[in-house]
């Protein structure tokens, strides 16, 4: 079974993007600025926020962290995003989610400009997305997305079973998908008869947010699974995937971690650069 390397993918993808940038900084006056927003102490988020603004640092891509305390009113949420909108040295925002408790996540993404909505979950991105449209795309599935392109993976013509349908993972990844000609099928926790749409797949995608929801008796010999799942377990981390009984199974898969997760972030640093060259090259 070959393994799906992300973090090797991921690796290459900020030293190409560190070669665009250093290559096009003077030419555009400045070099990338993202400003990431973390609001409250969640670890798990912190951890995820460190790791974006380490990964902007290796690239070349300004990083400026805003911290807001867990306490902190909608309005003022509000204010710090149109704040960073009107700021011409920021290129692109990120709101780390989850929002605590309280704070309407959905409506401060729509406050974002969708030019600097590095995210892609602006409605306006979404729709984009939805049409075909050029335009930001969420993080998670198109880094999927390149790590198949990378590793020779075709999915033109295959049939596809994305089992969840969330509006970060599941569902831009299913439209991806589609667009790239692929066969889609989408599952989710109404849906019948799982098992047996999972095993009609050349092409599994798991985002459920379940340890080892996708097991070897559910995957048909050769097909291509690509764990998109992060689980904290007693353990450690663990993906949606049984990893160890699909070994035997699957004709290549992504492990948890080293797969989809590095890749997630190394589709943060490109948007990045694309929106900065999308900003500067129309001033
Ligand atoms: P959500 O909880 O938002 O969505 C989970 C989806 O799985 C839902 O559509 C849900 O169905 C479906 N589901 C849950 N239980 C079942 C079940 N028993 N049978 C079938 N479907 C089920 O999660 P996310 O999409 O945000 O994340 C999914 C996983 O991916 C998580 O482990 C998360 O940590 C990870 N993740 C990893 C990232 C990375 O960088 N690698 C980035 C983002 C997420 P329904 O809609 O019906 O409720």
């Amino acid at each position: 079974m070959l393994i799906i390397d992300g973090k090797k993918t991921a690796a290459d993808i900020r030293r190409e993007l560190h070669d665009r940038v250093a290559a096009l900084s003077a030419r555009h006056g400045r070099p990338p600025g993202l400003a990431v927003i973390l609001v409250g102490d969640d670890p798990a988020s912190q951890v995820y926020v460190r790791n974006k603004e380490k990964a902007c640092a290796e690239t070349g891509i300004v990083s400026r962290g805003i911290r807001l305390s867990a306490g902190v009113s909608q309005h003022e949420l509000e204010a710090a995003i149109l704040e960073l909108n009107a700021d011409p040295a920021i290129d692109g925002i990120l709101l780390q989610l989850p929002l605590p408790r309280g704070l309407d996540s959905q409506c401060c993404l729509n406050l974002i400009d969708p030019a600097k909505d590095v995210d892609g979950f602006h409605p306006v991105n979404m729709g984009r997305l939805a049409l075909g449209l050029p335009g930001p795309r969420p993080c998670t599935p198109a880094g999927v997305m390149v790590l198949l392109e990378r590793h020779g993976i075709g999915v033109a013509g295959k049939k596809a079973v994305v089992v969840g349908r969330s509006n970060i993972v599941g569902k831009p990844l299913a439209l991806m998908l589609l667009h790239a000609n692929a066969t889609v099928t989408v599952c989710h926790s109404r849906t019948a008869g799982l098992a047996g749409e999972v095993r009609s797949a050349e092409l599994v995608f798991a985002a459920v947010g379940r340890p080892g929801f996708i097991t070897a008796d559910m995957v048909r010999p050769g097909a291509v699974v690509v764990d998109v799942g992060i689980n904290r377990t007693d353990t450690g981390l663990a993906g949606d995937c049984d990893f160890e009984g699909l070994k035997g199974v699957a004709s290549a898969m992504t492990p948890v971690p080293g797969g989809v997760g590095p890749m997630t972030i190394a589709q943060l640093l490109t948007n990045t650069v694309d929106v900065w060259l999308a900003r500067t090259l129309k001033d």
